[in-house]
């Protein structure tokens, strides 16, 4: 790598977790060097399409309406299934705070943002070690030569492999992981809005639960998700690893049910595939979040498993962690201090913001979902569609007969100790969001 200046910092991977932290220490006086494996920044990076910008705004406070988005997110639904039946909640915002936007665009456009700042990149390039003396990393080894620095930032993504190989990070086990699979589906900006009843440049957003699996099957941990964009909806599902392991079935397939569910079909008819791509997503949430910090090292991002899957955020806790990492990193370099005992600062912070007390906010929510995901993605959405389907339908049996009925059967369907379990679960859960 040709480079004049002394490398103060070295940001392994240019997603926004890296790309943040590198900006953030070139701010503070230093020269950071963002190293990609990719050959065009953001081109193989793959997401749902929502970004929520408060993180943003912390980094280009001026200029962070001129990002390249898409559409304004604007209305957020959640819509429960059981089979070709449906029910929906459907939120109308009136805020500016989240957009749909594209990662290539938005991780190209970072990029370009760092570069006018001075922040320097060398793509196409991977790294396959870190540089380790003394219980130092020191550097990193990259396919061509070795590079130093007083300092690296791992922001390599959930894979993780530099990690791993380094003993930095356990590997994943299947259940804290979850495979997103997501197409992208070519429809015209006014079909769009006519479809999704938007304006303009409104956007809409949805979180589908249930109705993924067929009798008889076990029941995944999964959810569906649309976006979108102005020409364009970007559709996928989030299925659990360990249930994919198990189940046998493909992602590909529970894609396929989502699409050609009732409610769902009409939206993206006609439409066309214009890519489809699959990535994993770290779902261990509080729980599994690894050693923050080491000598001369720091993890940000996915590769420490920020992700808050609840809300479908990850973008905004990787770059909100890579400011953290940036500030910690400017002040070891400010003391020419790269001891754990610096940058354990990173940590204290991190802990100290959203990121880690929403993580810990939800912290047994997964792992419960997880438990509890026959009751929680089939029989209760089953249940509250009945509901609605004896509420809206006017017969000769008195309304009062059957609410009691409807009662009676949670007891005649279900065993006590599931509906205790299902009780005692979700109280803790809340319990421990709100205490
Ligand atoms: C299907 C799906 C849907 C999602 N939807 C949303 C959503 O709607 N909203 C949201 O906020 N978040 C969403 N997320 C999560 C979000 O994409 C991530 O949390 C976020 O991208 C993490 O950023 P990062 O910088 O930590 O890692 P990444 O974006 O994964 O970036 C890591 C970078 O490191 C590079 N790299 C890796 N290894 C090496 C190496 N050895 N050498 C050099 N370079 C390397 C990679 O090429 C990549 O550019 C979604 C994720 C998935 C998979």
């Amino acid at each position: 790598m040709e480079n004049d200046k002394k490398i103060d910092a070295i940001i392994v991977g240019a997603g926004p977790s890296g790309i943040a932290c590198a900006l953030t220490i070139k701010r503070g006086g230093y020269n950071p060097v963002v190293i990609e494996k990719s050959s065009h920044i953001g081109v193989k990076n793959l997401f749902g399409g929502a970004v929520y910008l408060e993180s943003i705004k912390e980094l280009f406070p001026d200029t962070y309406k001129n990002f390249p988005y898409e559409r304004i997110i604007k209305k957020h639904n959640y819509v429960i299934f059981n089979k070709d039946e449906s029910l929906s909640v459907s939120y109308k915002k009136n805020d500016e705070n989240t957009i749909s936007i594209y990662r290539r665009n938005f991780d190209s456009r970072l990029a370009d943002e760092a570069k006018k700042e001075g922040v320097c990149f060398a793509i196409d390039t991977l790294v396959v070690d870190l540089i380790i003396k003394d219980k130092k990393i020191i550097g990193v080894k990259t396919e061509y030569e070795e590079i130093y620095a007083p300092i690296v930032i791992v922001a390599e993504g959930f894979n993780s492999l530099l990690l791993n190989k380094a003993g930095l990070k356990e590997a994943t086990e299947p259940k804290d992981a979850i495979l997103g699979v997501r197409e992208v589906i070519k429809l015209q900006s006014d079909e769009i809005n006519k479809r999704f009843n938007l304006k303009d440049n409104e956007g809409a957003m949805y979180e589908f639960f249930g109705g993924l699996n067929k009798e008889n099957e076990d029941v995944p941990l999964a959810m569906g998700f649309l976006y979108t964009f102005k020409n364009n909806v970007s559709i996928g599902v989030g299925v659990s690893m360990e249930n994919l392991k198990n189940n046998k079935i493909t992602p590909y397939e529970y894609l396929d049910r989502l699409k050609n569910n009732e409610f769902i079909k009409p939206l993206i008819e006609g439409g066309e595939l214009l890519e489809y791509g699959a990535h994993s997503i770290p779902e261990g949430g509080y729980k599994k979040i690894p050693k923050l910090y080491h000598n001369g090292c720091m993890l940000v991002g996915d590769c420490a498993n920020l992700v808050d899957s609840i809300h479908f955020e990850g973008t905004n806790l990787a770059i909100k962690s890579g400011i953290l990492a940036g500030k910690t990193a400017v002040i070891a370099l400010n003391k020419n201090d790269f001891s754990e005992k610096v940058l354990k600062n990173y940590k204290k912070e991190l802990y100290k913001s959203f990121v880690i007390r929403d993580l810990k906010t939800y912290k047994s929510v997964i792992e419960t979902l997880f438990k509890r995901r026959e009751s929680v993605f089939s029989y209760y959405p089953k249940k509250i569609i009945e509901f609605f389907n004896i509420f809206t339908t006017p017969d000769n049996i008195p309304k009062k007969d059957k609410y009691r009925n409807f009662l009676f059967s949670f007891i005649k369907e279900r065993k006590l100790k599931d509906l205790t379990a299902d009780v005692i679960s979700f109280v803790k859960c809340i319990l421990e969001a709100v205490i």
